[in-house]
Order: C-alpha cells, then structure tokens, then sequence
C-alpha cells in the first residue's frame, strides 16, 4: 500500500514568490522523506548546480485526493549543508519566534484575493472589455449580479476545515469578484504555515472553475479597492492590558521602523497604500482606534475592554507572511520586553 505526497514549497520568483508542488508516491508505513528539485526553474539555483532540497515541515490531510493522503509544506535548503536556501523566509521566522515565544504572539492574517478569468484576465463580475456598477452594494453582500466565484469559496474553506487548517472566516469585499478569508489566530510561523497551504488549496481548486486566483494588490486601477493582507497580532500582555497595545503601535511608528516593514510587506506596495480606499499613504505612518485609514488600527472592542490585539492594515494581499509576521514579531516583542 501507498499513500500520495503532495510536497509543497515557495519558489524564488522576484518580486513576488510563489508556490511550486509536486507528487511523491510514498510507502504506508513511510514519513514523507527529504527530497529535491530543479532549482534552475524555478529562479532558486544555476543549472550547473541545479538542485535544492526540500525539507518537510508541515504536513496535514489532503482534502481534494482524499483517502491517506496528505499535503507537505516543505522549506528549502542548500545542498552543500543543509542550511537555509536565500528564499527560505520560514527559517528566520522560526528563530524570532523562538527567541520571543515566552511573549506568546499570536497573528490573524486577512488574506484578499481576486478572482480572473483565465482567457480575459479580466475579474469575476467585470462585463468583457467593461465595467460593473461602481462599488457600494458587493461587500459581504448576497445574491447574482454583486456575487461572483460563490461556488469556488465555499469548496475552499470546506477543503480548510478538512485539512486541519485555522481558517477563521469568509467574506465577499468591497470591489466584486474580490474575496477575503482569515487564519488564525495561531503563533509567528504556525500561522505563515497554515496561510501558505490555504493559498495552494485555493490555486488548487480555481483550476477546474478555469478562474485564476491572483494576490496582485491593485488589480484595477481607478477607483477600486486593493487586496491587502491585514494581520492582527497580539502578544500575552497586550491580551491582558490597554498599555501594551498603545506601546505595539508606538513600537511600529519608531523612526526607521516603517520603512523598514514596507519592504517586507509586498510587492507595489505604493500603489495600495494611497490614502484612499481604507488605507494610510505609504510614506505615514499613524495608529487610532476604529480607524480604517490609518497604518495600525486599533479594533473598538480593544479600546472598550482594554485589552486585546492591533490590526496592522499595511501589507499587501502579495507578501509573504512568514517575512510580515517576523519583523512585527522582532518589532513589537523587542519593545514589550518587560512590559
Ligand atoms: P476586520 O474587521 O478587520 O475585517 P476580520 O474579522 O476579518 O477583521 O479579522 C480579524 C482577525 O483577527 C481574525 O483572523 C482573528 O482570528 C484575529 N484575532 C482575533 N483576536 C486576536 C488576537 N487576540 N490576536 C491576534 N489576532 C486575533
Ligand atoms: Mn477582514
Ligand atoms: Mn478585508
Ligand atoms: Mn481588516
């Protein structure tokens, strides 16, 4: 008997990475062993030294083959002794988590994406070669003509829960054929896991709808909402008190700090952040309660109990979430030190 591995891992595509996987036919009474591929094609290596390995580090039931089956995160490593590869941002995320993890952080990411059709490239509910009726009606809204690409949301989040992924919730946004799903709350790296898989599931499934899933942050320009990934964090003492939130935000507002997290947090990340369309420009940085214009915003329900989490609305639908939950880890928990 058999059972298929489905192994998974990030390639080094510039800007913006994305997901590679291949199938391993595994003995039953076998783990998943550590494996290789072509690094020439996928931007990770030259093909005089071509391979990469890669190295299981998350696995959980495959829930589109069913069955033993299973899915297998894999990070990449160099050949020559087994460290890092450059494009392995789940290693440094592991050691920051490690180094504050007596601090408890815990991160909910907001993933947006869009739906495209694969011959137009054009969204989901965008007539061919025109445009909907401006925004307004297709938030979290019901019914044909503002509901596009239902069928496909609904077979992905039934596919997360089968998987044992933290998938937290759905919704439908603000430019139509756009839609959200949340994961976590769940540590720095558990949550970049779960994340990444709940991508590959997505991308997975569109394929037979003949719909592209893509994390483009502004795929309409115009007056159209972006895709962000907005990621709620919280560590043991903020859950507990009102100062450790207002330290977080002051923390993430530290000369040089923002700069710092905008280069992690997606490519084009300047063509999101305008000021318009429920964001704070690039180039400022500011916090306040119930405040969907600003860089960090501090839910009500927090201000009200006194405690709870911040939601850092910056990052782009297209960053890699093992490089934003790394530096607001490094940033926040560095600060909260003692506090
Ligand atoms: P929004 O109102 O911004 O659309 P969502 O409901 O989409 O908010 O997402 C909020 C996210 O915050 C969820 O993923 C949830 O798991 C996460 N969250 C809730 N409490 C905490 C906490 N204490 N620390 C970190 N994340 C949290
Ligand atoms: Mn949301
Ligand atoms: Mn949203
Ligand atoms: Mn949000």
């Amino acid at each position: 008997m058999t059972y298929r591995a489905e192994y998974i891992w990030i390639d080094g595509a510039v800007p913006t990475p994305e997901l590679r996987s291949k199938t391993k036919i595994v003995d039953h009474d076998e783990p998943p062993p550590i494996w290789g591929f072509d690094g020439s094609s996928t931007n990770q290596a030259t093909g005089d030294n071509s391979d990469v390995v890669i190295h299981p580090v998350f696995t959980c039931p495959d829930p589109i083959r069913g069955g033993d089956n299973i899915l297998v995160l894999c990070e990449t490593l160099l050949t020559a002794d087994l460290s890092p590869h450059p494009t392995n941002k789940r290693a440094e995320a592991l050691a920051v988590y490690e180094k504050y993890a007596d601090q408890l952080p815990i991160f909910g990411l907001e993933q947006e994406y869009t739906l495209l059709d694969v011959s137009t490239r054009w969204p989901a509910g965008f007539p061919p070669a025109g445009f909907p009726a401006p925004q307004g009606p297709y938030y979290c809204a019901v019914g044909a003509g503002k509901i596009f690409g239902r069928e496909l949301i609904e077979e992905h989040t039934e596919a997360c829960i089968l998987a044992g992924l933290g998938i937290a919730g759905t919704n439908a946004e603000v430019m139509p054929g756009q839609w959200e799903f949340q994961v976590g709350p769940l540590d720095t790296v558990a949550v970049a896991d779960h994340l990444w898989m709940a991508r590959y599931l997505l991308y997975r499934l569109a394929e037979k709808h003949g719909i592209v899933v893509t994390i483009e942050p502004k795929p309409m320009l115009g007056d159209w909402n972006g895709a962000g990934m907005h990621t709620n964090m919280s560590t043991k003492a903020m859950r507990e008190g009102y100062e450790p939130i207002i330290a977080a935000c002051e923390a993430l507002g530290v000369a040089g700090k923002p700069e710092e997290h905008l280069t992690g947090y997606g490519a084009g990340i300047e063509f999101r952040l305008t000021g318009e369309h429920e964001t704070q420009r690039y180039d400022q940085y500011s916090y306040g309660v119930s405040d969907r214009g600003a860089s960090v915003r501090i839910p009500w329900q927090v201000a009200k109990d006194g405690k709870g989490y911040i939601e850092d609305r910056r990052p782009n639908a297209n960053a890699d979430p093992y490089v934003v939950t790394s530096l607001i880890t490094r940033t926040v928990c560095e600060a909260l030190v003692g506090l």
